[in-house]
């Protein structure tokens, strides 16, 4: 079966989200594949803070819509298209390596700007190519001291897609430790982005401060 959201959804869903988040947490509604008039929904519902997994996507959607939102690269970067992100993206999620650290430094420089980054670690216990295995985050920090242009401002995460919600709360435990481990080190590294729509709840109960919703609020994705 299709599932299909009409417009009116979208506003309410983003209503009901924010209502229920607490103060510190800050919602991504996660706009990969939605249209700019799905966008404008949940942007009319007061949301400014959107991800995209995709860079020419979000690229594309930057130009057309409305200059206020602030966009955020949740997906794997690839590092000959951060070209393409660097004069307006807000934070990149999934930095897990050195070398794209330094092209993001580079085409930060570029333009002038400082680009917020966070580190993805590997959490998950299923099988996955994403993300940095944790005894490396040190050397990874060190290494990015050198970087003028660019902040570590935290850390993210995703848990084994699964039912076992006791896993998922032990992955997001582990990453909330060596969050706070990271933060005694390098206090300006303050966002704990962890969490999605099938299990935000979990996340935030584990210390998320940043959470990436998109099927809650948007409806299944048609690819
Ligand atoms: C797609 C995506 C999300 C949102 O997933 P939902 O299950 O639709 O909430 C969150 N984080 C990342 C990295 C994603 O790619």
């Amino acid at each position: 079966m299709k599932s299909y959201l009409c417009l009116m959804d979208i506003h309410s869903n983003i209503k009901e989200l924010i209502k229920n988040l607490p103060s510190e947490v800050t919602l991504v509604a996660v706009s990969k594949t939605k249209s700019n008039e799905e966008i404008m929904q949940a942007y009319e519902a007061g949301q400014r803070v959107f991800g995209e997994n995709k860079i020419q996507e979000m690229a594309a959607k930057w130009e057309a819509l409305p200059k206020d939102i602030v966009w955020h690269m949740i997906g794997h970067v690839q590092t000959n298209k951060v070209k393409y992100m660097a004069h307006f993206v807000d934070l990149i999620h999934g930095v897990e390596s050195l070398k794209l650290l330094k092209e993001i430094n580079k085409q930060a420089v570029k333009h002038n700007r400082v680009i917020s980054c966070l580190i993805q670690i590997r959490i998950a216990e299923e099988e996955t190519k994403f993300g940095l295995p944790a005894d490396e985050l040190e050397s990874l920090l060190l290494s990015a001291q050198s970087f003028s242009n660019i902040k570590i401002a935290g850390l993210m995460g995703m848990a084994s897609f699964t039912d076992n919600i006791e896993q998922i709360k032990n992955e997001f435990f582990q990453l909330k430790t060596i969050f706070d481990k990271t933060q005694n080190q390098l206090p300006e590294c303050t966002i704990l982005s962890m969490g999605m729509s099938g299990d935000y709840p979990i996340a935030i109960q584990a210390g998320s401060t940043m959470i990436r919703v998109g099927s809650k609020i948007f409806g299944q994705r048609n690819y």
